[in-house]
């Protein structure tokens, strides 16, 4: 008979209740195990060894463990890998894409301050200035992310943080982020990016090329993990990533003045999908580009807007950051996309078009309502393909926002994983019975 494996001890004080044996249990798993994913640590309390390790505890940096809220082992894995991603070198977790914009406006403006928005940022970015910054006394206004004369002009002494986003929200403009940088930096003015769509993987924000060789960066990335790095549809969190060890205490004492804790099952599902994300990202956007192609082919489509189309506004300020081997875009005819759509470069599965100025309202409603595969909701980078209708009449501030679109209304499509060729049948189709 083989010989019995030696049992660990289980010293339990034999003097304790069964209550508090259970509790205080000895038994320790053997040390050594290496697995795929990394493990889920859940806490609110962590323990301390004694109280001068409470008297050196360090919550900022990652070198002890203070509190659930602050992060475990399992965030901590999370955010370094965000941090390296992003090529940035600190990064936090909030519970929402909109809870780490939120953080960053909190944390960085006072009674008294200015932020500039670009005009297509998006939308609960300028409603949190609109509504909740307006009512602390901080001042609020959007520049043209095409236009960085714009935002030179609309600079003050009491400018403290300026936005960005590329591509903009819904009406996909991809911004001259190298010159709106570059102004910033003139005038020593915080920058934070919103780097959702870019994800990471279509260009590095923390070291863009410049005109003259040099690198400019964001000081601030903030991510929506909602989207690309999760990809499930089924979980909501945020980044923020910074190079800056100043401004990360800043963001930090606010992140735990807010409280903004993350739980870490949700943690495990963007460490899940993480290491799937740039394939998830290339095929999204290879499936995008065949889709905004067709459309820009429709008669019942005014003008796509995707930035790898040379038609659509920003393409060059696309091609200079994302696709800068690229051969030079050919001539586009403006409104109507001539011009075929880039190959190159990377550009995300999420785009717009501009329905022809003869769909009512009811019509685009009907569209909508037609498409099988695209299912109506909100979010993207998902495996479901959506569908969304925007009227931009009352969400954009500046006339040149307005002026660049023929008739206000605005239908955004984001791509799931579904077969390219379903989804082009399923837009014609529904372009068939409706446009
Ligand atoms: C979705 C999104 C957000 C917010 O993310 P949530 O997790 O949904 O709060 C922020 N910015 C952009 C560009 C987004 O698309």
């Amino acid at each position: 008979m083989a010989q019995s494996p030696e049992l660990p001890e289980q010293p339990a004080s034999p003097a304790w209740h069964p209550s508090t044996a259970i509790v205080h249990h000895p038994y320790q798993p053997p040390a050594g195990f290496e697995a795929v994913q990394p493990a889920v640590h859940k806490a609110s309390t962590i323990f301390f060894p004694s109280m001068a390790a409470v008297r050196q505890r360090d919550w900022a940096f990652k070198s002890t463990y203070t509190y659930g809220l602050h992060g475990t082992p399992t965030s901590f894995t999370l955010e370094e890998r965000l941090a390296s991603l992003e090529g940035a070198r600190y990064c936090l977790l909030a519970p929402s894409g909109l809870a780490a914009v939120s953080l960053v406006n909190l944390a960085l403006l006072r009674q008294g301050d200015q932020v500039l928005l670009p005009d297509n940022v998006y939308g609960p970015n300028k409603e949190l200035a609109r509504q909740c910054l307006a009512e602390y006394g901080i001042d609020w206004a959007c520049y043209d992310p095409l236009d960085a004369q714009d935002l030179q002009r609309k600079l003050t002494p009491r400018t403290r943080l300026v936005w960005l986003e590329a591509a903009g929200s819904v009406t996909m403009e991809f911004p001259d982020l190298l010159g709106l940088l570059q102004v910033c930096r003139a005038h020593g003015v915080t920058t934070a990016l919103d780097n959702t769509w870019g994800a990471g993987l279509a260009f590095a924000p923390f070291a863009l090329p410049g005109a003259d060789g040099s690198t400019l960066g964001v000081d601030i990335s903030v991510h929506a993990l909602t989207k690309y790095p999760n990809g499930g549809g089924d979980v909501l969190m945020g980044s923020i990533c910074t190079r800056d060890a100043q401004l990360l205490q800043t963001l930090k004492r606010r992140h735990m003045h807010l409280g903004l804790g993350v739980g870490m099952n949700d943690v495990e599902s963007v460490l899940r999908g993480l290491p799937s994300m740039a394939l998830r990202y290339a095929a999204q956007d290879r499936a995008a580009r065949q889709l905004a192609q067709f459309l820009a082919q429709h008669p019942a489509v005014a003008r796509v807007l995707h930035p790898a189309l040379p038609s659509s506004p920003g393409h060059a300020h696309w091609r200079q950051i994302c696709a800068p081997d690229a051969p030079p875009a050919p001539a586009s005819d403006g409104q109507r996309a001539a011009a075929p759509i880039a190959s190159e470069g990377a550009a995300a599965g999420i785009f717009s078009f501009e329905p022809a100025a003869h769909w009512s309202s009811q019509q685009i409603d009907a569209f909508c309502e037609a498409l099988q595969l695209f299912r109506i909701g909100y979010s993207w980078g998902g495996p479901i393909s959506l569908v969304m209708a925007y009227d931009l009449r009352n969400d954009r501030e500046l006339s040149s926002s307005h002026a660049r679109l023929a008739s206000q209304r605005v239908i955004r499509l984001c791509i799931g994983l579904e077969h390219p060729d379903d989804l082009q049948a399923d837009l014609a189709q529904a372009l068939a019975a409706c446009g």
